[in-house]
């Protein structure tokens, strides 16, 4: 089958690689619909982090279950299937606490782990996923619709790390909020705060595109300065303190510095940027303003039931932060389009 392999930086290759086959009694065949490019994939490519070897990426999809193994009890063949970007077992005491991404048994796309074997990345044809029943969240109603595809594949990752930034820090109705970070990510926390009931949502952006559709998701008004100058534009907005709460979506130096700087006087701080950029938490900035931190890396798999059906029925869209869709043949031309930020999240259709 063919499936993506980055080589090191700059360097993304699709290439011929071996059929998965089931291996461990508890595990799925997935013939991948989509797959697609993250801004954490962007990393490596960009050579933050290094590619010690050519290696297998991609940690989201959505796919059709071809072949489960003699274990395999809840995904049957030919369901539809989501993906979290992480695998678990839903069962452990780490996965019923919800932290079903800190799971005993778990393990990560594209790696090998002890227990589960291989498990190929998301961007190929097929994948063999360990504990099928723990990991996939199977979509009601057999294959759906093919508009409903990027919706579903959000739920995957960004739309459930938006949305647990929005939980982390506590958005409840009536919250103010903030949002750094105009990414897919970024987006997506706009769309969990309105449904949580925030009353004004500000969107941190400086593309016009990207200000348009965090509008249409529930942004109320659109902050395009940065640093001091966005900060100061924030607590003008809000009573000369700043909103209750911020979602930091980037995981830079300074979008945290932005972040804790805008929050207003015991408010909050929800973050879900993968920290690859060097920030740090000033306790001592903490203890002067009382803003309290918290979030991480996401358990979506256990907010896909919350929100798969409000997908499904289009009450949220968090699927058009897709403005470009490539088969995955030119796999290459995403990670460009989105290092470029061309687009705000490509698709991959094998
Ligand atoms: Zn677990």
């Amino acid at each position: 089958m063919r499936a993506t392999i980055i080589h090191g930086e700059r360097d993304i290759r699709v290439e011929d690689v071996p059929d998965p086959v089931l291996s461990t009694g508890v595990d799925a065949i997935v013939r991948v619909v989509a797959a697609c490019v993250c801004g954490s994939d962007l990393w490596p490519y960009r050579g933050v982090t290094e590619v010690a070897a050519p290696r297998r990426i991609g940690h989201e999809f959505v796919g059709v279950v071809e072949e489960v193994g003699d274990a395999v009890e809840r995904v049957r063949p030919g369901d539809f299937v989501i993906a979290p970007f992480y695998q678990c077992d839903n069962t452990c005491l780490n996965c019923r606490n919800g932290m079903t991404v800190h799971c005993l048994h778990g393990g990560w796309w594209g790696r090998e782990t002890e227990g589960l074997g291989f498990a190929d990345a998301g961007q190929g044809e097929r994948v063999r996923v360990p504990m099928a029943d723990g990991t996939l969240a199977v979509v009601p109603g057999g294959i759906p619709d093919d508009a409903l595809i990027p919706g579903l594949l959000t739920l995957s990752d960004v739309m459930g790390t938006g949305h647990h930034a929005a939980v982390s820090a506590g958005v409840t109705e009536g919250s103010t909020v903030a949002v750094v970070g105009d990414g897919a990510v970024g987006l997506c926390a706009i769309i969990a705060a309105k449904r949580l009931g925030a009353s004004r949502i500000v969107a941190m952006s400086r593309h016009e595109p990207r200000q348009a559709l965090a509008r249409e998701f529930g942004a109320t008004d659109v902050v395009p300065e940065r640093g001091d100058e966005g900060i100061a534009r924030l607590k003008e907005m809000f009573d000369g303190i700043g909103p209750d709460i911020v979602l930091e979506c980037v995981g830079t130096k300074e979008s945290m510095d932005q972040a804790l700087r805008s929050a207003r006087p015991g408010g909050q701080v929800g973050f879900v940027g993968v920290p690859n950029g060097g920030p740090e938490l000033p306790v001592r900035q903490m203890f002067n303003t009382n803003v309290g931190v918290r979030g991480g890396v996401a358990p979506v798999r256990g907010y896909i039931d919350e929100l798969l059906p409000e997908v499904l029925d289009g009450r949220i869209q968090p699927g058009r932060v897709f403005d470009l869709e490539l088969p995955l043949e030119e796999a290459a031309q995403a990670y460009r389009a989105m290092d470029e930020r061309t687009a705000i999240k490509v698709m991959l259709r094998p």
